[in-house]
């Protein structure tokens, strides 16, 4: 089986990333949703409260797997012995960023392939930045959000 890795922050996680895993299982027979823990940064979620939602939301979904990892996402990857590292594609400002981590990525471990799909054209403005701010406003994140997917979040 073909195995694949989806690294992010999903802080939180919208409709574009969940798109992009749906599409991801056209090509992949398993799919790990990976939020990367950065010590610098807590974030708006708290990542166990991200990790919970995911789970609770893909748990009849045998096929998907959420994790968090520290450090490199090849050395993720090659820990699991997972082969691609899926990413999503909205604007050129990504491509010039996934270009790069690609890039990097390619000459730590070049067993290790870097898969972009491109989004749907109507979920391109979505950002989990975007949806942060708009929270942070009071305003009902959950058109942004993928159906059933709820955060319990404090205050
Ligand atoms: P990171 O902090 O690593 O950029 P994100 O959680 O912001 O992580 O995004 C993870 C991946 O999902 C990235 O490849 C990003 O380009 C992609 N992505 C984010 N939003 C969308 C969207 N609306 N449509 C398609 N891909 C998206």
């Amino acid at each position: 089986m073909t195995k694949a890795l989806f690294p992010g922050s999903f802080d939180p996680f919208t409709r574009g990333h969940a798109d992009i895993v749906q599409r991801g299982l056209r090509l992949f027979g398993h799919i790990t949703i990976a939020i990367g823990i950065n010590e610098q940064k807590q974030g708006w979620i708290p990542v166990g409260e991200r990790v919970r939602a995911l789970r609770e939301l893909y748990k009849d979904e045998p096929r998907i797997s959420v994790d968090t990892y520290n450090g490199l996402t090849v050395d993720y990857a090659r820990q699991q012995g997972i082969r691609f590292i899926l990413r999503g594609l909205r604007t050129h400002k990504d491509y010039e960023y996934e270009l790069g981590m690609a890039d990097v990525n390619r000459q730590l471990d070049s067993d290790i392939e870097t898969v972009v799909l491109f989004t749907e054209a109507n979920l391109a403005n979505i950002s989990s930045s975007v949806v942060r701010e708009l929270a942070h406003f009071g305003h009902d994140i959950h058109r942004w959000l993928p159906e059933g997917l709820e955060y319990r979040l404090k205050g």
